[in-house]
């Protein structure tokens, strides 16, 4: 296998080869990987997809690598939920959520673009895998570096959540805190990486990491009955996801794969405490200035986004929009999403429904659109952000008329 042809650079086009390189050194500009569509076209069709295993390698035709993936066999391929209770509670006939919550095996998003990251990192012969992380990247890493049996050296901002710490510690990682924000981390690791020949996943190694996130696309397409919707709202960090879902479609509308044409609106969705991107996208700017994060929303808590200019340009060429909500409107939006569909997000998920309910209260989402609202992490692992929303259970003796008296007393409370 192996459809890559080399590196380009998304500004002035020129060629490199496929090296661990992110930057051009002409321009800046970022790269990204260049394939042979041509090839793929005579290779894949949707009959050949749907005979592919139950993960994201049943598109390993458009993921960056030339051999076979190395880990990550399970990741992908997560339930898109027909969500209408949720629709119902936000006037949406048509809505549905892409729950990489349950993400095999670290529960986000994460995992699709590790398992290309360090997959490819094995074909580079790297030893040693690294990240700057704001904390499922660092789960991900951890446990897809324990399964290739490689070292991981990992870097995230002081203060995160323990689940995201122990959710890293466990796979035998060697975890740093570092005394600053994620872009500070992001920093210190650039220089790191000058003095330590370590494969960083989304610095030398961005390229092909962020096409990892391309199957979180296909798979909406195609669970759609290959169909693209007419509204993604996508969670938004340094702005790969949100670029690549945009490349997916385009590429599956290219390649013929699609039912009809791309008319899909992309929103990003950010919080009000770290909102560089929507407050780009509504000031209707492409330039993006950094902030300081302060938010619960610390997944998604990146000031200085890597590809935020490609993040706005992405919600502007599909006719999309960005908006962000605050912490307290984020907790209430994990609440609902759990009450009414049973499942429980991160904060970042509560960002993504919360924002669409603004959306679909501002008219920018109609009722009978199709609407897919992305589910990127797990809630089990940001439990600090809904300290002091319930009180402990109530303890009784094991003893009927014990319940009795709690039963009845909660109900005619
Ligand atoms: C990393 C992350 C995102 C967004 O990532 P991008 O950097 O914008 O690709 C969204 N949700 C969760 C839960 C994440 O961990
Ligand atoms: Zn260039």
């Amino acid at each position: 296998m192996g459809y890559v042809k080399g590196l380009k650079c998304k500004e002035c086009k020129r060629e490199f080869p496929k090296e661990p390189i992110h930057v051009c050194e002409f321009c800046f500009g970022p790269l990204e990987v260049d394939y042979d569509y041509e090839a793929i076209g005579k290779k894949v069709t949707r009959e050949s997809i749907q005979a592919g295993p139950p993960s994201m390698w049943r598109y390993k035709e458009f993921m960056p690598l030339d051999e076979d993936n190395k880990v990550g066999h399970h990741v992908g391929f997560t339930p898109l939920v027909r969500a209408k209770n949720l629709g119902k509670a936000l006037g949406l006939n048509n809505l549905y959520v892409k729950n990489d919550s349950v993400n095999h095996p670290t529960f986000s998003f994460k995992d699709r673009v590790v398992a290309v990251a360090v997959s490819k990192a094995i074909e580079f012969g790297f030893d040693t895998i690294s990240c700057a992380s704001t904390g499922n990247l660092a789960n991900s890493v951890a446990a897809h570096s324990a399964e290739a049996g490689l070292k991981s050296c990992i870097f995230i901002p002081d203060g995160l959540e323990a689940g995201k710490i122990l959710g890293t510690m466990i796979y035998g990682a060697q975890l740093i805190a570092v005394n600053g924000a994620y872009d500070d981390v992001n920093r210190l690791c650039s220089e790191i990486g000058a003095h330590h020949k370590w494969a960083f996943v989304n610095i030398n190694i961005r390229p092909y990491y962020g096409d990892g996130s391309k199957s979180y696309g296909y798979e909406i397409a195609e669970q759609l009955g290959w169909k693209t919707p007419d509204n993604v709202i996508v969670p938004v960090a340094g702005s790969s996801l949100i670029t690549k879902i945009w490349k997916a479609f385009h590429e599956f509308e290219m390649l013929g794969l699609l039912d009809g044409k791309v008319q899909s609106k992309i929103f990003a969705a950010q919080a009000t405490g770290c909102s560089p991107v929507t407050t780009a996208i509504k000031n209707g700017t492409d330039v993006i200035t950094p902030v300081k994060p302060n938010t619960i929303a610390k997944s998604i808590a990146i000031g200085n986004p890597a590809d935020g200019y490609y993040g706005v340009k992405t919600t502007k060429e599909s006719g999309g929009y960005g908006e962000d909500i605050n912490d307290e409107e984020i907790v209430k939006a994990m609440k609902l999403l759990a009450e009414t569909e049973g499942i429980f997000t991160e904060t970042a998920g509560g960002v993504t429904v919360g924002v669409t309910k603004k959306l679909v209260e501002q008219g920018r989402i109609k009722p009978d659109e199709t609407t897919v609202i992305c589910i990127t992490g797990n809630g089990l692992k940001t439990v600090e952000a809904l300290s002091g929303q319930y009180a402990d259970p109530v303890v009784i003796e094991p003893k009927l008329n014990s319940f009795e008296e709690i039963y009845s007393n909660s109900v005619t409370a």
